[in-house]
C-alpha cells in the first residue's frame, strides 16, 4: 500500500499517465497530476481521483520544457502533501520526419519533454527521497528505448537516453532505498491511437482490422495492443516491497516487439 505516500506523475491528464495516477491513488497515495488539457476536463479528472479513491489529488500545470516549472511542481507537491515518494516521468510527445528534414524546434522540444524533464524532476525529488530512505523513480521509456524505427530520430534518442539516465540514478540512489527503473511499452491503446484509425482507413483504403494488424501492430507479434492498465500495473509492482531489489532495469511490455 502507498497510504500516506505521495506520487507525482508528469503528463497525466490523459493516456498512460492518467492510468498511472489512478493506479497510485488506488494504492492509497496522494497524487499530483500534470499535463495539458481543457481546465474543466482536467478538474473533472482530478476530482474523480479524489472521489473514486478517497485520496487527495492536486494539479500542476508545469510545462515539461521549463526546468524552473518542473522544480516548482516538485516543491508544490512536497508543500501540499509533505513529501514526494514516487516520481513517474511520463510526459512525452512524438514527431515523425526524416532526419535531414527534422524541424530543429521539434528536436529540441522532444529532447526537453521526453528526456531532460526527467533529469530536472529527478534532480528536484531525489534529495527528499534519499533523506527519507525510500523512493521510487519510474520513467516511461518505450520499445524505442531498445530498437529504432525510421523517421523518429528525436524520440528514439530521447528514449535511449532515458535508460542511461535511469541506470545512473539507480547507482547513485541504491544505498538510500531509492530505486529507478524504466517501463518500455510497445503500442498502447490510447484515445490518441484509436482516433487515428478512421483517417488511416480512408487514406490507405484499408479495413479497420487491416489498419490495426498491418499498420499499427506490424511490429507487435501478439497483434494486440498493450492497455494503459497493464502499463500502470507494472508501476504498482515497482512500488511494492517485492520490487525493492529491481533497480536500473528497463521492463518491456510490448507484446514481443523487442524479442524479434
Ligand atoms: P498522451 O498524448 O495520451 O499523453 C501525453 C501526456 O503528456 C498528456 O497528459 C500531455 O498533456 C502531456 N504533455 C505533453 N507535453 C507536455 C509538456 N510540455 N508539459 C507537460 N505535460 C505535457 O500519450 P501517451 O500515449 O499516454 O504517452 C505517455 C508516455 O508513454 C510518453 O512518454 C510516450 O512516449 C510513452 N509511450 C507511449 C506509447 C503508446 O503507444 N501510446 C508507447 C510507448 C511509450
Amino acid at each position: 500500500s502507498l497510504k500516506s505516500k505521495t506520487a507525482v506523475v508528469t503528463g497525466s491528464t490523459s493516456g498512460i499517465g492518467l492510468a498511472y495516477a489512478r493506479a497510485m491513488a488506488a494504492q492509497g497515495a496522494n497524487v499530483m497530476i500534470n499535463g495539458f488539457g481543457a481546465a474543466d476536463a482536467v478538474e473533472a479528472e482530478r476530482a474523480k481521483i479524489e472521489a473514486d479513491f478517497g485520496v487527495r489529488c492536486a494539479y500542476s500545470p508545469a510545462d515539461m520544457t521549463k526546468p524552473d516549472e518542473i522544480a516548482a511542481m516538485v516543491a508544490l507537491a512536497e508543500q501540499t502533501f509533505g513529501s514526494v515518494d514516487v516520481l513517474i516521468n511520463n510526459a512525452g510527445i512524438q514527431h515523425v520526419d526524416p532526419v535531414e528534414n527534422f524541424p530543429l524546434e521539434k528536436w529540441d522540444q522532444i529532447i526537453a519533454i521526453n528526456l531532460s524533464s526527467a533529469f530536472h524532476a529527478i534532480r528536484a525529488a531525489l534529495p527528499g527521497m534519499k533523506a527519507r530512505k525510500w523512493g521510487r523513480i519510474i520513467s516511461t521509456a518505450s520499445a524505442h528505448s531498445l530498437v529504432a524505427s525510421p523517421f523518429k530520430s528525436a524520440y528514439v534518442t530521447a528514449k535511449h537516453g532515458l535508460v542511461g539516465l535511469t541506470k545512473t540514478v539507480a547507482l547513485e540512489a541504491a544505498a538510500f532505498g531509492v530505486t529507478a527503473n524504466c517501463i518500455s511499452p510497445g503500442y498502447v491503446w490510447t484515445p490518441l491511437v484509436e482516433n487515428q484509425i478512421p483517417d488511416t482507413m480512408k487514406a490507405r483504403g484499408l479495413s479497420r482490422d487491416e489498419v490495426i494488424n498491418n499498420v499499427l501492430l506490424a511490429a507487435q507479434p501478439t497483434k494486440q495492443f498493450v492497455t494503459v492498465d497493464q502499463v500502470a500495473a507494472i508501476a504498482v509492482f515497482l512500488c511494492s516491497d517485492a520490487a525493492s531489489q529491481i533497480t536500473g532495469a528497463n521492463l518491456s511490455v510490448d507484446g514481443g516487439w523487442t524479442a524479434a
